[in-house]
């Protein structure tokens, strides 16, 4: 998929609400030489470097909301801010 930056301003003056999936939704596989649980920036590192470090190719990443939802990006949420703040 391809952004150009007046896709991204049309998207922010719109909601976000109209963009597309970027990634597959394929079936789960029987089998897989490695399953992760979380799409933080632990687990998809994880995952990063067992395929570029070690070739692994069969590998899936199971996560409850959508990639980057935990910590990783909360960091940059106004909520996770203020109560970052707060402290
Ligand atoms: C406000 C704030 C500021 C921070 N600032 C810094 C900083 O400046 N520097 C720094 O190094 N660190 C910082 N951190 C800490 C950093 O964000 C975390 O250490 C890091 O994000 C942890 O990554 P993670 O992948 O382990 O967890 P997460 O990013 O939380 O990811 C875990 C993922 O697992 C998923 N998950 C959980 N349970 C299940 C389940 N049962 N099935 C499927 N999926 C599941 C969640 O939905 C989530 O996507 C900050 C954290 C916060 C909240």
């Amino acid at each position: 998929m391809r952004y150009s930056a007046f896709s991204i301003v049309r998207q922010a003056l719109t909601g976000n609400v109209n963009w597309k999936p970027a990634w597959r939704q394929p079936e789960p596989k029987p089998f897989y030489d490695v399953i992760i649980v979380g799409g933080g920036g632990h687990g998809l590192a994880t995952a990063y470097y067992l395929a570029k470090e070690f070739g692994l190719k069969n590998i899936a990443v199971l996560e409850k909301g959508y990639l980057g939802s935990g910590n990783v990006g909360l960091q940059y949420h106004d909520r996770a801010l203020q109560l970052h703040a707060a402290r």
